[in-house]
């Protein structure tokens, strides 16, 4: 193993925080070192999280029709991305989907509105739609993330219920004029705040992707340190078309690795949840990451599909972990493949008129 990347996790490890010097350096790892780092922050994962991986389902209260900017954004003002849009989903259709998110595996449900924060009315919705999700599902934890907060509405959430609160700092202080005009980042933080002081675990996370150097990427991960962020969604820029950051694609899959390998270690013991982009930036790593996370959506996103929710969880199986609060299988790697039927026989290419696949 690469003794820093080594001697760095057994520092973190005996409670010494990585600086930014450290993050800068693990972003930056050469690929013929990537297998090593990915070791090295799987055992802070191990050590803080042992296998279990924590299913979350986004349940979209509201989509679309947001008069904020959020360049990165496809409910945007102003968005040309061709996405659902709704206004509140009523109580009955809004307990319909949390509950298939349930059914599907996931033991937390993240109840998302889209605009620049709730009414005190849409906080009594969501704070009924809570109670009677928990009055029928009392294990379930619920996570909300309406926007930005006013004074009591935190206080308001946290009565009626509500576990987690989440708003992302999506990017560094210094970027984040970039990304977005009609809201600042100290309203972020201000809303994190009330959250966690409303005794709330908050939830606050990052886009990468979003045009950032490194030096930002390592900025946004240490705010959101001191933060004191319980969670931590790492989103990659899903780039929609009808959006200003249209055909921004500066990801690949093992950078996307780095990413989630320093936020691990700069965040040892606090939920990594590999979040929006999962699929399409990580593609072929994503069981690797799911080493240096502990945390995924199950199935669909906001306004973009995901992969089916069955994939996602053998995705968890196929990698030796378990979903946390799941019946324990005696050793997940190890079970045999749940799929029913039969090899596919080939019929296409050499032997007959059908073309080849290649
Ligand atoms: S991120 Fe939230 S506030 Fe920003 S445009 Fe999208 S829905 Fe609106």
């Amino acid at each position: 193993m690469t003794p820093r990347f080594d001697d760095l996790v057994d520092a973190v490890l005996a409670g010494t925080p990585a600086t930014a010097a450290d993050a800068l350096d693990v972003l930056r790892t050469p690929d013929d070192e990537l297998l090593t780092l990915v070791a090295a922050a799987a055992r802070l994962r191990r050590n803080h999280f042992g296998d279990t991986v924590k299913v979350n389902y986004l349940v979209n209260l509201k989509s679309g029709l947001c008069p904020e900017d959020c360049h990165y954004c496809s409910q945007r003002l102003g968005s040309k991305a061709d996405i659902l849009r709704y206004t509140w989903l009523g109580p009955t259709e809004a307990l319909e989907q949390a509950t298939a998110g349930l059914r599907g595996g996931a033991t937390r449900i993240c109840m998302v509105s889209s605009g620049r924060g709730p009414t005190d009315r849409d906080v009594e919705r969501v704070a009924g739609l809570v109670g009677t999700l928990k009055g029928e599902h009392p294990d379930v934890e619920v996570c909300a993330c309406l926007g930005l907060l006013k004074d009591g509405q935190a206080e308001r959430l946290r009565e009626a219920g509500v576990d987690a609160y989440n708003h992302n700092l999506n990017t560094a202080e210094s970027h984040h004029h970039s990304i977005v005009t009609s809201h600042t980042y100290a309203d972020r933080v201000d809303t994190v705040t009330k959250a966690k002081d409303a005794g709330l675990s908050p939830c606050s996370g990052l886009i990468a992707g979003l045009g950032e150097s490194d030096e930002q990427l390592v900025e946004a991960l240490v705010a959101l340190r001191d933060l004191g962020s319980d969670s931590i969604p790492v989103n990659f820029l899903m780039p929609f078309d009808g959006t200003p950051l249209e055909g921004t694609w500066d990801l690949t899959p093992g950078r996307c690795l780095r990413i989630l390998a320093m936020a691990r270690i700069v965040c040892p013991d606090k939920e990594i949840r590999i979040a929006g982009g999962r699929e399409m930036h990580l593609r072929s790593l994503q069981g690797l990451a799911l080493h240096v996370a502990n945390s995924i959506f199950l199935g669909d996103y906001l306004t973009s599909e995901g992969q089916a929710a069955e994939a996602d969880l053998e995705l968890i199986r196929d990698n030796g972990f378990v979903v946390l609060g799941a019946d324990r299988p005696d050793s997940p790697g190890t079970q045999p493949s749940t799929r029913a039927g039969s090899p596919a026989t080939r019929r296409r290419g050499a032997g007959t008129d059908v073309p080849a696949n290649a």
